[in-house]
């Protein structure tokens, strides 16, 4: 079984108000760390491992240590809790039913960075959360957690809620900082980094919900005992939300030492998959890296068992890489038409394109095409290798990485499934009234 350090308390009863958080151990973290100076907290979080939540898997503690700090000059710390991954919804989970985690996690950052203003911008889809935030915030407030002179340490701290207006893109870092500033969600050109110039021009660092709530438990046990848990690189616990066709959807701690197979199949995550059917695919995280098929999800390419962690999900087999990802774990059963749910995912990232950048603007626009018209059988073989050139030419052309997002599952899809392609192409009639994977197993 897992170790849980994140969602150990999320059953108990209350444990969204501060009077119960506080029962069950909550803000000595905090107590504990504003005794510490910035620099000790800084080493315990370097000493932990911890890697960025939202999906880059960046080491947490290096990203903090690149925050600028010029003299006079306000800093930042920004939560990205516009989470809008397909197939991702662990951060969600956390602010729902322990927005405290998240307030204690912040209170704890921002005063290692130096940050008096933070912010949590939140997916404007999630339109009940921010209350509950809210009402965090000054419950911590009235009890000395935040505001002025907190715990009399003479460190200020003030935490504002933004909702985010519905797209995609300022899920991106600097997407995000422009919409909080007010302006439409375009990513920026970097560098400059947000590090050195964020939030207007400041040096901010945009950290992962999950990310900044990992750092209560990294404080409470220390960074060193945090390390000890998972392997390798990979440390500490993570959060996995999965969905599709399993038995048991739903978010779920590991501690990255347990197989795939053991995630899909046990009782105690997603329990198998639905209807008894057969595995077919998967993706392991969020719908912007690759798919990959059973066999080579289950075992590596060299027969080894494959591990719920960043090292072994990026191990060999897939030409484009895998990884952790959002966290988002998407399974496929035998009956799913690996063309259809491409053709989804072109269709949502050409939605979500902001525009910007012509091979992403224009491209993801020409793979929903073509991919739509492959899949109701009006396709031809060339088409299939004018998809595969396409996202060659999206692929690292672009200013922010949705353009890497929209090209891979295509990439993913055709060097693993182009069998599917082809049975649509010449299977005209057939491909308009059944999916592959019906018609085929
Ligand atoms: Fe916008 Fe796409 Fe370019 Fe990103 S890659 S800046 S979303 S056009």
């Amino acid at each position: 079984m897992s170790k849980k350090l994140l969602l150990k308390d999320a059953h108990i009863e209350g444990i969204r108000y501060f009077e119960t958080y506080r029962k069950q151990g909550g803000y000595t973290a905090a107590e504990k760390a504003l005794k510490m100076t910035p620099e000790e907290i800084l080493e315990e979080v370097k000493t932990s491992g911890l890697r960025g939540r939202g999906g880059a898997g960046f080491p947490t503690g290096m990203k903090w240590s690149f925050l600028a700090k010029p003299e006079g000059v306000p800093r930042h710390l920004v939560v990205n809790a516009d989470e809008s991954e397909p197939g991702t919804f662990k951060d969600r989970y956390l602010m729902e039913f322990l927005p405290h985690l998240l307030i204690e996690g912040m209170l704890i950052s921002s005063f290692t960075l130096g940050s008096n203003v933070s912010y949590i911008y939140i997916r404007g889809e999630y339109s009940w959360i921010p209350d509950i935030l809210e009402e965090a915030i000054e419950e911590a407030k009235a009890a000395g957690f935040l505001g002025k002179n907190i715990l009399g340490t003479g460190f200020d701290c003030e935490i504002y809620v933004q909702r985010g207006g519905g797209a995609y893109i300022c899920g991106e870092e600097t997407a995000l900082l422009e919409s909080l500033e007010g302006k439409r969600g375009n990513p920026r050109l970097k560098p400059p980094f947000p590090a050195v110039k964020g939030l207007w021009e400041r040096p901010t660092v945009v950290n992962n919900v999950e990310s900044i709530a990992a750092i209560v438990p990294i404080i409470d046990i220390t960074g060193a005992e945090y390390a000890k848990i998972g392997v390798g690189r990979s440390t500490g616990t993570k959060l996995i939300s999965a969905c599709g066709n399993i038995n048991k959807p739903g978010v779920y701690e590991i501690d990255m030492t347990i197989t795939v197979e053991e995630f899909i199949y046990s009782d105690e995550y997603c329990g198998g998959i639905a209807n008894g059917k057969k595995l077919k695919a998967c993706i392991p995280g969020g719908s912007s890296v690759p798919i990959v098929p059973a066999n080579l999800l289950l075992r590596t390419v060299n027969g080894e068992p494959r591990y719920m962690n960043y090292e072994s999900l990026a191990d060999g087999g897939f030409a484009t890489g895998t990884m952790m990802g959002s966290g988002g774990f998407i399974v496929l059963d035998e009956d799913q038409c690996i063309v259809e749910h491409t053709m989804t995912l072109a269709r949502f990232y050409h939605h979500e394109s902001c525009g910007q950048c012509t091979p992403c603007r224009e491209g993801t626009g020409w793979m929903h095409k073509i991919l739509k018209k492959i899949e109701k059988g009006e396709g031809k073989m060339e088409d299939i290798d004018l998809l595969w050139d396409i996202q060659r030419k999206i692929e690292g052309n672009t200013i922010c990485p949705l353009g890497d997002a929209a090209a891979w599952p295509v990439a993913a899809a055709i060097r693993h499934f182009r069998d599917e392609f082809e049975w649509h192409v010449k299977n005209p009639e057939l491909s308009q009234t059944q999916n592959y994977g019906l018609a085929n197993y």
